[in-house]
């Protein structure tokens, strides 16, 4: 059994600072007056446009979280954030070379299905308005849609007075991994665990890391997924 320890209640999803539109990602080899919250300072030595240079001196944490929409058309990817659908490809190469970088729609695709959420660490726009991230280990699949993720965000947050997930009586536990929860019992866990929780556990300590640190502050040595 583990007490209860509630997470930051000014952590949300919806936020565009730390989770913005698409539009709002900085533009991969521009500075725009947006994009200076985003990095330490202006450019040092602005390149001619191919080299289109990817800037890491970050100043705060930022991801790009959408939901996969439906597509008209197969093997496109349209993502959902913030109310507003677009479709996109995610693109990852060299720093400096914007017609060596690759899609990795073939890896994402098989495991995005619709309904459910990517990540993109530190995401950045391309001239061509896809999304390109520095590595692929910035992308992040959750299993489950964004009301979905904003209620387990919830449900960390809620106290122990709610009633047990499982079978509605007082709660007085939460699950040892992930502190969310309630539940009144060790059993009402472990069917709990079966049925849903299962899913959820990882999802819920990433929502609880993500809740958990300063985001308006880059933090190299925090590794956000
Ligand atoms: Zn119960
Ligand atoms: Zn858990």
């Amino acid at each position: 059994m583990s007490a209860l320890s509630p997470v930051s209640l000014g952590f949300h999803l919806q936020n565009r600072t730390y989770f913005p539109r698409a539009i709002d990602l900085p533009e991969i080899g521009y500075d725009e007056d947006e994009t200076m919250r985003f990095f330490s300072g202006p450019m040092k030595d602005p390149l001619p446009d191919i080299y289109r240079v990817f800037r890491t001196d970050k100043r705060i944490h930022w991801c790009f979280l959408g939901e996969r929409a439906p597509s008209l058309v197969r093997g496109m990817l349209s993502l959902r954030a913030h109310g507003e659908n677009m479709p996109v490809d995610i693109v990852t190469g060299p720093a400096n070379w914007e017609d060596d970088r690759r899609s990795l729609l073939p890896q994402i695709l098989p495991k995005l299905k619709e309904g459910y959420c990517i990540a993109l660490m530190y995401a950045q726009r391309t001239y061509h308005f896809n999304l390109a991230v520095e590595r692929a280990e910035m992308i992040k699949i959750f299993p489950f849609c964004l009301d979905k993720l904003q209620a387990l965000l919830r449900r960390m947050n809620s106290p122990l007075s709610e009633a047990c997930l499982e079978c509605g009586t007082q709660a007085t536990q939460v699950c040892s991994r992930c502190k969310s929860g309630p539940y009144c019992s060790k059993s009402c866990q472990v069917s709990h665990w079966k049925n849903y929780h299962k899913q959820e556990c990882a999802v819920v300590e990433q929502l609880k890391e993500w809740s958990s640190m300063d985001w308006s502050t880059y933090d190299s040595d925090r590794m956000p997924l």
